[in-house]
């Protein structure tokens, strides 16, 4: 979907406790967004302007999408999505307009959070632009955020994996000027999304998710989600053998499932950290 917005407005099932290894980012963001969507007076009583633009920068899989749908959730704000190569349009003039209705209805609804993703793609750096339709929806965009009132209660965060490859006019002071830096997690910041991952799994009493996480450099949070994921399917293969379909699952046999290490083990054979998928196929 070009935007989502779910009935309620909002993503109930986001929090900031389902996010992991982020350490002060998070604060940081809660700074930026939800303070000001929260207790837009104390900006009004110091005079100043609350941002309009977060952009938030790190390789794919870190969690700028769930970072996005916590904040919103948490300040109880409307969730506009926008899948920034989805929202090219064919016909003349669409993607403008589909920008100008997003921004609309997230200010008819705020406090609203617009999010685009992979914003690179729809705001390329004009000069490396070859196509008219690029050029068009920076501008138009570039003019939808300088048309935002802060009372309107709108924030606008954009999220990429290459901030180089977006054009300048938007770091500028009003636009997106501030920026988070969403990095790849070290261990303890693995151990964190990893317990997180694991949070509903019945695992065994031989499971170190320590050990987890010290195996697993090079890892985001999408390919740590994957990691326990596949554990969990391998310790459902392991019990299928013994077990008649058909016939349902006894409940002795539900109660005794749980994730082994070596469960872990054989998925870790499977999951690749995706930094270096990405090097394997630049190769
Ligand atoms: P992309 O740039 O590819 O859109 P992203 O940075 O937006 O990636 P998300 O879409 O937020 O990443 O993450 C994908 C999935 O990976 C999440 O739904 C979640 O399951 C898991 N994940 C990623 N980062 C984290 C994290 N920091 N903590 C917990 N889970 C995470």
């Amino acid at each position: 979907p070009l935007f989502e917005e779910p009935k309620d407005g909002r993503r109930a099932d986001v929090t900031y406790d389902d996010i992991g290894g982020l350490g002060d980012t998070v604060d940081q963001i809660r700074e930026m967004v939800e303070l000001p969507l929260r207790h837009p007076e104390l900006f009004q009583r110091l005079g100043i302007d609350p941002p309009k633009g977060v952009l938030l920068h790190g390789p794919p899989g870190t969690g700028k999408t769930r970072l996005a749908r916590a904040v919103a959730n948490e300040t109880e704000a409307r969730f506009f999505h926008i899948a920034g190569p989805e929202i090219m349009g064919s016909r003349y003039g669409e993607s403008e307009q589909r920008l100008r209705e997003v921004f609309q209805e997230a200010a008819q609804n705020a406090p609203s959070i617009i999010f685009i993703d992979e914003i690179d793609s729809i705001a390329p750096k004009r000069e490396q632009v070859t196509g008219e339709v690029e050029r068009r929806i920076v501008a138009q965009l570039l003019t939808l955020m300088d048309g935002l009132e802060p009372r309107q209660n709108v924030v606008v965060i954009g999220a990429t994996n290459r901030r180089d490859a977006i054009d300048e006019a938007l770091r500028r002071p009003g636009r997106f000027d501030r920026e988070i830096i969403i990095g790849v997690p070290d261990q303890p910041g693995r151990r964190e999304i990893l317990g997180i991952h694991t949070r509903g799994m019945p695992l065994a009493e031989d499971v170190d998710l320590d050990e987890v996480a010290r195996t697993t450099y090079g890892f985001v949070g999408a390919d740590l989600g994957a990691l326990a994921r596949e554990a969990a399917m391998d310790a459902v293969r392991r019990i299928l053998p013994g077990v008649n379909l058909r016939e349902g699952i006894p409940a002795e046999v539900l109660e005794g499932l749980s994730v082994r290490r070596d469960d872990f083990l054989s998925a870790m054979k499977r999951i690749q950290p995706s930094a270096l998928r990405e090097i394997m196929i630049q190769v």
